[in-house]
């Protein structure tokens, strides 16, 4: 498939990881190598992850084993440790491949959100900690899906929040994103379901918003309007770096072609 250039190397770049793209010690040494790749070419690069996959499901579990009536607070303090989990294991692998790379979780990071436990909107991003990172030529490697409220607690943004944080940060530090999953791009119908659903090259913000809103699941609404209202750079494609040609970029205005294939 033939793309429009939208990649600019002399801007920066979020790399996000879902569940499934870091869900083996191998699949995390995998990510590490894409990741050294970019830093090796002096490209500013930023990672966002998930908790590995199943994880969050497994603490859910294994908070309803305590009781019927949890504490959203405890919820997120919980549930907030399995990103922290990846984001190390990363970390140690780029470490292991002569890449310096620091973990960080959303509070070291400077995420802050409102308080509404387990359903927590971002407010601000400050980005001094990982532009110093940055500025020392370390990696951050930064926990997706939380964040810190005005009392000092952990907060998480609701499923699937990571792409969240992953486009927050890209529109606080004005760099793309790149949304690393385990499909290799938006079709316009799911594929599993609907054949002759058709890959696309590129799509407006407002129609993967339509998207998602419906209930495709490839991208968090949440993130998509984000992008939108900054304008940040969005692709979403399968994890590792040679099927990098063949995602999907999400742009302010869809290519004639692409929009008739949607309608
Ligand atoms: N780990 C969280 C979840 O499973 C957040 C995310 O993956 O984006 O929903
Ligand atoms: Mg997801």
């Amino acid at each position: 498939m033939q793309h429009a250039n939208h990649t600019d190397s002399t801007r920066g770049v979020v790399y996000k990881y879902g569940g499934t793209s870091v869900a083996t010690p191998e699949k995390i040494k995998a990510v590490a190598k894409c990741v050294a790749d970019v830093a090796k070419s002096g490209r500013r690069i930023v990672v966002v992850a998930s908790a590995m996959g199943g994880a969050t499901d497994a603490l859910i579990a294994l908070a309803q084993k305590m009781g019927d009536v949890l504490s959203p607070r405890e919820m997120d303090a919980l549930l907030s440790t399995g990103e922290q989990q990846t984001v190390s294991l990363i970390a140690m692998a780029l470490n292991a491949l002569g890449v310096p790379a620091m973990s960080m979780t959303g509070w070291q990071c400077g995420v802050y959100t409102n308080g509404n436990h387990t359903r927590a909107r971002i407010t601000d991003v400050d980005t001094a900690a990982m532009q110093a990172c940055l500025k020392k030529g370390v990696v951050p490697v930064v926990a997706g899906f939380q964040g810190i409220d005005p009392h000092g607690d952990i907060t998480t943004l609701g499923r699937g929040g990571s792409d969240t944080t992953a486009v927050a940060l890209a529109a606080a530090l004005g760099f793309d994103c790149d949304i690393y999953t385990d499909v290799d791009g938006v079709y316009t119908a799911d594929p599993r379901k609907v054949k002759g659903a058709r890959k696309l090259s590129a799509l407006s913000y407002d129609e993967m918003i339509a998207m998602s809103a419906a209930g495709a699941k490839v991208l968090e609404k949440r993130s998509v309007e984000i992008a939108k209202k900054h304008g940040v750079r969005l692709f979403v494609g399968k994890a590792l770096c040679e099927d990098r040609a063949e995602g999907t970029y999400v742009v302010p205005d869809t290519p004639r072609q692409e929009a008739r294939a949607l309608s």
